[in-house]
């Protein structure tokens, strides 16, 4: 089937490994924290941890939803909100020598607050405890509850990024709990408090070009700042399989069309995931 499909040559990725990494695994653990590199199993964690980025997923390791590309487990999870979460994330991204600090979480849809208030309290956590941090958060769509997301807001992160994922009509498949619109509406409401914007897809679920053109159009009419785009892995059998390893020239295109079509920045290749090179999005044109 397509899930065997051998991974062409530009997909070759790294084994983990070296010093800064086995540094931050072992503080990620001793806080009994999660990173969305491990859990995602992203393909850039040798570069991203060795380089000092790690991207902090909060609000525990269980989600409630089950999109069809994603290894997160799925659940009911069976405590509340962590109050404690935030300290180890301060600690460790101080530990980490973080300037700049990405945090996203798993979708916490049991609680009518959908775990916002530790968003909040981490951020203000982090910009009382280290001088001149930036933070990015990558956050969920709330159920477009926007009382939870305005928790957010007001606490002004530097960049408030949430993923679109796929074209919406792959979104049965691949996020079969979100709804398309509800998401750009989401990425609007943000823009209108004056954030900065960011949102990411993953290509190679069988979208078309000009599906993803087209949505192009809806988040650069959201005022959207930043867009990511990078290749789907299957990262079980369980899981939705790989269509197409799109070619590098391919994510070139879409590069290019996209900045054309006045999204400021469109980080796009085959390993381009939403946090990868994070920290060069921070400013206009960077
Ligand atoms: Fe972690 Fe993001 Fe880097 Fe992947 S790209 S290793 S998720 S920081
Ligand atoms: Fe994974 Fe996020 Fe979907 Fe949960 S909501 S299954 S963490 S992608």
């Amino acid at each position: 089937g397509k899930s065997r499909k051998k991974r062409p040559e530009w997909l070759r990725s790294q084994i983990p490994g070296g010093k800064a990494y086995k540094e931050i695994s072992d503080i990620i653990k001793d806080h009994s924290l999660n990173t969305v590199c491990a859990e995602a199993r992203c393909p850039n964690m040798s570069e991203c941890w060795n380089a000092g980025t790690a991207t902090f997923m909060i609000l525990g390791d269980v989600c409630t939803r089950s999109c069809g590309f994603c290894a997160v487990k799925t659940g009911r999870p069976v405590q509340g909100l962590d109050w404690d979460e935030p300290n180890r994330v301060v600690e460790a991204a101080r530990l980490m020598d973080l300037k700049h600090v990405v945090i996203t979480s798993v979708n916490r849809d049991e609680r009518k607050d959908g775990g916002a208030p530790i968003f909040a309290e981490t951020i203000h956590r982090l910009r009382d405890e280290i001088p001149g941090v930036t933070i990015e958060v990558l956050i969920p769509d709330f159920r477009g509850i926007w009382d939870a997301l305005q928790t957010v807001l007001d606490a002004k992160p530097e960049i408030l990024n949430h993923n679109l994922e796929s074209v919406p009509r792959l979104y049965r498949r691949v996020r079969p709990q979100a709804k398309y619109d509800r998401s750009l509406e989401l990425l609007r409401i943000s823009k209108e408090a004056g954030m900065r914007t960011k949102t990411g897809i993953m290509v190679g679920l069988g979208e078309s070009p000009a599906e993803v053109f087209e949505l192009m159009d809806d988040i650069s009419r959201a005022g959207v700042n930043i867009m990511t785009i990078g290749q789907y892995m299957q990262p079980t059998k369980m899981h939705l399989p790989v269509e197409e390893y799109v070619h590098p020239d391919m994510f070139e295109t879409y590069k290019e069309v996209g900045e054309s079509k006045g999204i400021e920045h469109v980080e796009s290749g085959p390993f381009v995931r939403s946090s990868y090179h994070a920290h060069k999005h921070l400013e206009p044109s960077a």
